[in-house]
């Protein structure tokens, strides 16, 4: 298939072309033409599937094709503000020959963005990209042009859920007119998605894009550990080899820091991302990695979906991730379009059975490495013990409440 047969605009097509696309992507071939038809969606589809423009595309030409006014067409729900930069780019990118405009609104950006903003959303800006809570703020200050708007956009839904935005959504949506057409975007779709779903959506067509199993080119090994290894064995792994671009994950912010600092120490060029920094500095931080001049970032989660960087050597989960769902979308980070990667995980005796049940997910065991002599013998890999000491804990401190 071809993108001149969804019967886009030429300057729409002319977008296309510059930003470098030349086949649509499966999600693409199925979605354009349901949007295009004025359907509902709720698709499962993760990053990397180009379901970006799967859903920027067939709303920049609906947009191109109504009336011209100056009112809101579009919002884009996302849960992160690097997201928002990163579809408002897209965004700008395919709608560069075109009269749609765009704007990406989140927070932690300061006061002058603020006014900018409120000028966008007053005016009227066609496609708003936004987090929800600046969103609310806005909403709240009564200049929000929303009520002729025509498209709801819910990009990364099941991760919304999970951050515990659904209040915030449905504030959202009570501020828009009921007769809109609704797009829902989840890597998964477990019963609570379906439960928003329900809420949001008339009568979706349903879409489902691959199943979530990591990408068979990445090498996958963990290294059973004692907590206080977990330093030494990261030092150790980042001075192996030469390596250009590493993403170390950690599933707390506190983590983050102290991983990031303790580098640091020890010489490498390493950065740390977190939400407590402000959005300039992350933002500066992401493109230094980027452009491969910062070799080895920290980060939480925020980076862990959604943010495209092409060609990471080396993922390293320094914390066993929550759940199957988030080592994937961790792990994926790497060997990104064709391309091959490694993915090394660190799990202390308390995260083995969470990293047991992540394996079930996988339908696989990741083989697990002996460690290097200088950190010395790591426990056993017992998930059954494991999970029995955990919950002997909780019982424990349950009892101390
Ligand atoms: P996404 O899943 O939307 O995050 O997209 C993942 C990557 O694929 C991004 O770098 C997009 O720019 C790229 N992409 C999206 N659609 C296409 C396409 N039709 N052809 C080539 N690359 C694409």
């Amino acid at each position: 298939m071809k993108f001149n047969e969804f019967g886009f605009s030429p300057e729409l097509l002319e977008g296309i072309q510059a930003i470098g696309y030349e086949t649509p992507t499966p999600v693409q071939e199925q979605v354009i033409p349901l949007i295009l038809e004025g359907n509902d969606i709720i698709a499962s589809a993760q990053t990397g599937t180009g379901k970006t423009a799967a859903f920027l595309l067939p709303i920049i030409q609906k947009i191109l094709t109504s009336k011209v006014d100056e009112h809101i067409k579009a919002v884009v729900i996302v849960p992160t503000r690097e997201l928002a930069i990163q579809i408002d780019q897209h965004m700008e990118g395919l709608s560069y020959f075109t009269s749609v405009s765009s704007i990406a609104v989140y927070g932690g950006s300061g006061g002058s963005s603020f006014s900018s903003e409120k000028q966008a959303l007053s005016e009227g800006a066609d496609v708003i990209i936004c987090t929800p809570g600046r969103m609310i703020a806005h909403l709240n200050m009564g200049y929000v042009k929303v009520s002729e708007l025509e498209y709801l956009i819910l990009d990364e839904a099941d991760r919304m859920l999970d951050m515990g935005f659904f209040e915030d959504i449905m504030k959202i949506i009570s501020y828009m007119p009921e007769n809109r057409q609704n797009l829902l975007f989840s890597a998964t779709i477990p019963l609570k998605i379906r439960e928003l779903a329900r809420k949001v959506l008339k009568d979706p067509e349903e879409i489902s894009i691959s199943i979530a199993k990591p990408a068979e080119n990445i090498m996958q090994v963990a290294f059973v550990i004692y907590d206080t290894q977990k330093i030494p064995l990261v030092k150790y792994l980042l001075s192996a080899k030469q390596l250009r671009s590493v993403l170390i994950f950690c599933s707390t912010k506190s983590s983050t820091k102290q991983l990031g600092i303790e580098l640091k120490k020890s010489g490498l060029a390493v950065e740390a991302i977190h939400s407590d920094l402000d959005q300039e500095t992350r933002n500066k931080v992401l493109r230094a990695f980027k452009n491969r001049k910062l070799s080895i970032l920290v980060a939480t989660d925020i980076l862990s979906r959604g943010i495209d960087i092409e060609d990471i050597d080396l993922i390293i989960n320094y914390d066993v991730p929550n759940d199957g769902e988030d080592y994937i979308h961790r792990i994926g980070r790497t060997a990104r379009a064709e391309s091959h990667g490694m993915a090394f995980t660190l799990i202390n005796e308390k995260e083995q059975s969470r990293f047991a049940e992540i394996e079930a997910l996988l339908g696989k065991p990741v083989p697990k490495a002996k460690l290097p002599q200088a950190i010395g013998d790591g426990p056993a890999f017992n998930p059954r013990k494991s999970r029995m000491r955990n919950q002997r804990f909780r019982k424990k401190s349950f009892r101390k409440h």
